[in-house]
């Protein structure tokens, strides 16, 4: 046997991400949505992610069918109300764009701070922008941008948005569950996140922890039915269901998959293993001659960007194509300042992984016939 046949594939392109046997394993009975049983699990998922941010007195949490895109839609439309609201929005990647592009067509009126790929937001920017504007009510964020990997600064931006006493929504998508986001220590109306990145979950659902004052004035207010979560909350909160359909396979993989993050040490366990993942592989890919986009201080272990090595020799189509041929998915770039490519760590991958990473590229490049994969040649 080679080793290909012997090797479980891995998805280093979060999301989707590489998910444990159990968890695939749950999706193999089918549930239905008014079984005790799978409102149990429903009402235990929703306690979970809420226990996991420290927030079970001070919010509750909306479930929502869809990709992590739908969370922050449904999060947005549902609590910033079009007359008497205005968002701030920090922008530093795609993620942060796509959240302009909600506000913009349904109508959320706006203003943007936006940096470069590269480059957290400066909280004295803040601050002067907060001061200068008294329209603004909202502050948005995305916690780790996964564009480029970069971790902004989640508490000092919350620190200067309560100290100017406006509220701050996150999209967190990237790093709940695997850093820290303690809602009795940061100020937060709402936090998004889905069921398919740092909670290993597979794809098909997202959520929202919502502050519990903020939920009644919300009321009416959202621009889609089913987007709609202070209804999907307050129908939960009633019935033990969800509004619609709900993704049944996802919810159990969900409730499977919280259940092995809690054994794993919760979220200090399982954003060790992240950040041991990612410093082996950055570690790696710097021995190899890579070099990195982002300055290693504003990395999150989550998703490194790599440069792409400027010898002639190197293509990056064919190092994905034999990398895929060895079980290794990795991630296209998408950063807009430079071209480059991008390898996850988060997942059920470990640092074995990444070696084996490592040893795959290190092939790779020699079959390519590339030396130095540096920028000079
Ligand atoms: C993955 C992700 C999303 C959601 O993307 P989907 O493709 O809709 O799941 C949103 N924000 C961030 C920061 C993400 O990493």
């Amino acid at each position: 046997m080679t080793s290909k046949e012997t090797q479980r594939q891995i998805l280093l392109t979060p999301g989707p991400l590489t998910t444990s046997a159990s968890v695939k394993e749950t999706m193999l009975r089918d549930w239905g949505s008014r079984d005790s049983a799978f409102i149990a699990i429903t009402a235990d998922i929703r306690s979970r992610l809420l226990a996991l941010a420290n927030a079970s007195d001070t919010h509750r949490c909306a479930l929502v069918q869809g990709s992590g895109t739908f969370a922050v839609e449904a999060t947005l439309t549902t609590l910033l109300h079009r007359k008497d609201h205005h968002a701030l929005l920090l922008i530093n990647g795609a993620y942060g764009r796509r959240i302009q592009k909600i506000c913009e067509i349904a109508g959320i009126k706006h203003s943007v701070y936006e940096t470069a790929e590269d480059t957290p937001p400066d909280t004295s920017v803040i601050r002067a922008k907060l001061q200068d504007d008294g329209n603004i009510t909202h502050v948005v964020a995305v916690h780790c941008e996964t564009t480029s990997g970069i971790l902004n600064p989640l508490r000092e931006i919350a620190e200067v948005t309560t100290a100017e006493n406006r509220k701050l929504i996150v999209d967190a998508m990237s790093s709940f569950g695997s850093l820290p986001i303690d809602l009795t220590m940061i100020s937060a109306e709402a936090i998004i996140a889905s069921a398919n990145k740092c909670l290993e979950g597979v794809p098909g659902m997202g959520f929202a922890l919502i502050e519990n004052a903020v939920l009644t004035n919300s009321k009416s207010n959202a621009s889609t039915l089913s987007l709609d979560l202070q209804d999907q909350i307050e129908y939960m909160d009633r019935t033990g269901q969800w509004r619609f359909t709900p993704p049944t396979h996802v919810v159990a993989a969900l409730g499977k998959a919280l259940e092995e993050h809690a054994t794993e040490g919760g979220v200090t366990g399982r954003g060790k293993r992240y950040a041991e993942n990612c410093q082996h592989l950055v570690d790696g890919l710097k021995n190899i001659g890579f070099e990195l986009f982002l300055d290693e201080n504003f990395q999150a272990p989550v998703i490194v960007t790599v440069r792409m090595p400027a010898d002639p020799a190197f293509d990056f189509d064919r190092l994905y194509s034999l990398m895929n041929d060895e079980g290794i998915v990795l991630y296209p770039g998408a950063v807009t300042q430079e071209k480059s490519f991008r390898i996850g760590c988060i997942g059920q991958v470990y640092p074995e992984d990444m070696q084996r990473t490592l040893e795959a590229i290190r092939q790779a490049l020699s079959k390519m016939g590339v030396s130095k994969p540096g920028l000079t040649p």
